[in-house]
């Protein structure tokens, strides 16, 4: 007799970036789906990377990160976000945001354990808080403008919640917290035993003059945090999977735990770079304007379609409503627009327990000008 698996994540596909990008090469298309860009990076980090191998730095570093970075960064936080974070005990490097958050739900999450999301919700959270026996409560965004209902977060709540997860600025819909969603987050958790977990991997991707408004400026939300970044949106360097978790050190010891028997430490190179690169801070203070201009260039682009925009406020992504254009599904739209126009994008319904059907597509604009304009030539051509 032959092993079986009792799967884990038995109603688990392929996540829908892999299926879309595999999708794409297939059909030769241009890829606006998956979210990561295709103009280089700084020529300094690449040149900081290789020198720190040539000159030995390829053996382990502390498990919780290079002891450089963590200062580096503690600095960079305290300072951005008016912080108070401890780079010893309160930071761990890691290998990508998505692993931060994975690492920070089996730290807390028990069997039967009920943690709130909002949906559309980035594809991972839902399996990692499964994968440890936890239960996903969703409550919808409120179409179009994904707003949250405050009042259906509260109806929510109730003696199992063990915490909330939230996402500013927002992946897939771009919309980004206001001090009123942070007033009423604290009205729900401050005097339970509610935990936190804050996806913050876009907190330079952020337009239109907004501020972006990191846990880690507010203490008493900060306790019962784990806040996750992601160097790969700052420096265009998403396959590098670098990124960091900051949560207090009692908190952080148990992550530490978990993180130690799991990739136990990060790329030294990469490392011994990022430590250097941080200090140059209109690297990353630039970012906001400079996404902002791929996003105005695509949409005055588009313009030539039927396709509507739908506000973005941040990230990599913008919606479009194509409902001008079809009334199929969105993956099935998604699927054709591939095939026939050759424009990979993803279905927004892929971000939902149960899919919704608004008829909007994420496209990602950090691109090449020449790569948004050729997208928006094949879009104008097939549809
Ligand atoms: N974060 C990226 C996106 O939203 C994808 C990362 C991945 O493919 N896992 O498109």
């Amino acid at each position: 007799m032959t092993p079986s698996i009792y799967s884990k994540l038995p109603h688990i596909g392929t996540t829908i970036f892999t299926v879309m990008s595999a999708l794409s090469v297939k059909h030769n298309a241009i890829n606006l789906g998956q979210g990561f860009p295709d103009f280089p990076m700084n020529e300094k980090l690449t040149s900081l990377v290789n020198e720190a191998m040539k000159s030995g730095y390829n053996q382990y570093v502390h498990m919780c990160g290079l002891p450089l970075l963590r200062e580096r960064i503690a600095e960079k936080v305290n300072e951005d976000y008016n912080a108070n974070v401890n780079p010893e005990t309160d930071i761990t490097v890691t290998p990508g945001g998505t692993y931060a958050i994975y690492t920070a739900f089996t730290t807390i999450l028990q069997p039967g354990d009920e943690v709130i999301l909002f949906e559309p919700a980035y594809d991972s959270y839902i399996p990692n808080i499964e994968i440890n026996g936890g239960v996903a409560v969703s409550i919808p965004l409120e179409y179009p403008d994904y707003s949250i209902n405050w009042d259906r977060v509260k109806e929510k709540v109730n003696g199992k919640t063990k915490a909330i997860i939230i996402n500013t600025p927002h992946n897939p819909t771009g919309s980004v917290w206001s001090a009123e969603d942070i007033e009423q987050l604290r009205n729900i958790v401050s005097g339970t035993g509610i935990f936190i977990i804050s996806d913050e991997v876009y907190e330079h991707l952020i337009f239109d003059n907004k501020k972006h408004l990191s846990i880690l400026r507010y203490p008493d939300l900060f306790e019962r945090s784990f806040v996750c970044f992601s160097f790969g949106k700052v420096y265009h360097c998403t396959g590098w999977k670098m990124g960091y978790c900051i949560a207090p050190e009692g908190m952080m010891k148990e992550f530490r735990k978990v993180h130690q028997f799991n990739c136990f430490t990060c790329n030294s190179p990469v490392q011994f770079a990022l430590a250097q690169f941080l200090t140059e801070k209109n690297q990353y203070r630039e970012l906001g304007v400079f996404l902002q201009s791929k996003r105005d260039y695509f949409k005055k682009l588009m313009e030539q379609t039927k396709f509507k925009p739908l506000p973005s406020f941040g990230s990599y992504f913008q919606l479009y409503d194509y409902s001008e254009v079809s009334q199929e599904n969105e993956n099935d739209f998604a699927i054709r627009l591939t095939q026939e126009a050759g424009v990979a994008t993803i279905p927004v319904s892929a971000f939902y327990k149960t899919p919704v059907d608004n008829k909007v597509l994420r496209f990602c604009f950090a691109k090449k000008e020449e790569t948004l304009e050729a997208a928006v030539e094949r879009l104008v051509k097939g549809f």
